[in-house]
């Protein structure tokens, strides 16, 4: 317990040598992480086996659709009735088995130091989309309160990843959340969306730029809709929203 104390108040590639120093188990498997065959804190095998968002799906806000249903690119009846006031939503993958164990270990157990690999999970998705045509990428901000309670904002970590793997510059100025809200875990999606709006404050500075918002988990998309009305009403010319894990 007092080494885990020590090893939190390392840096993030601090606790990525002690991870490789001590035993410590896939956060998927529990079971032994191979120096050699890991993407951070969870093995190849798990790795490869993460759930990917695969065709058909919704194609602005990439809900799953069974192959029953649809073939290709379709729209969802929630984005006809109730467009969102973004160009695109896309994910990576489901949020579901080892996605979101592995989720959760970044963002709640110190992982941060899976950024880099989530980062380039996020580079796929984005290829796959084949629009690269942003001006910059805006991290979903936390309020400072929360951050101060986490440390980290865990979308900040993601953007700077892809920032990293993609080019594309990352600026966390463009965009803060002003009010601290309740977490939107827990709420229905009525009481999200009212919960999510005019909590964020976009500069000045978005006006003309096309942005991508980038978070880890989309679940109602209430939270990436509240964003880009924000960064509409500052004159962005256009806003899109890559997050590693969509809710299925
Ligand atoms: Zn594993
Ligand atoms: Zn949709």
């Amino acid at each position: 317990m007092r080494l885990m104390g020590i090893v939190q108040t390392l840096t993030s590639a601090g606790r990525e040598i002690v991870s490789v120093l001590l035993p410590s188990p896939c956060v998927v498997c529990g079971g032994e992480l191979p120096v050699r065959a890991r993407r951070g804190s969870c093995c190849e095998a798990c790795w490869s086996a993460l759930p990917r968002l695969v065709p058909p799906r919704c194609e602005r806000c990439a809900l799953p659709w069974s192959t029953a249903q649809a073939n290709g690119t379709f729209t969802c009846v929630d984005c006809i009735a109730d467009p969102p006031p973004l160009d695109w939503i896309d994910a990576w993958g489901l949020y579901e088995g080892g996605l979101s164990e592995l989720l959760q270990a970044f963002k709640f157990r110190g992982h941060d130091f899976l950024a880099r690999h989530l980062g380039t999970l996020l580079l796929e998705a984005l290829d796959a989309r084949g629009d690269r045509e942003f001006d910059a990428i805006v991290p979903v901000p936390i309020h400072k309160s929360r951050h101060r309670t986490r440390g980290f904002n865990q979308a900040a970590l993601l953007g700077a990843a892809l920032t990293d793997a993609s080019g594309i510059e990352m600026d966390e100025r463009l965009l803060l959340k002003c009010e601290a809200r309740a977490p939107q875990a827990g709420l229905a999606k009525a009481e999200r969306r009212a919960n999510a709006r005019g909590a964020y404050a976009a500069a000045a500075a978005v006006a003309g730029k096309r942005i991508l918002l980038v978070d880890d988990i989309a679940t109602t998309g209430e939270t990436l809709r509240a964003c880009a009305l924000e960064l509409s009403r500052r004159k962005a010319r256009g806003v899109a929203a890559l997050v590693v894990a969509r809710t299925p």
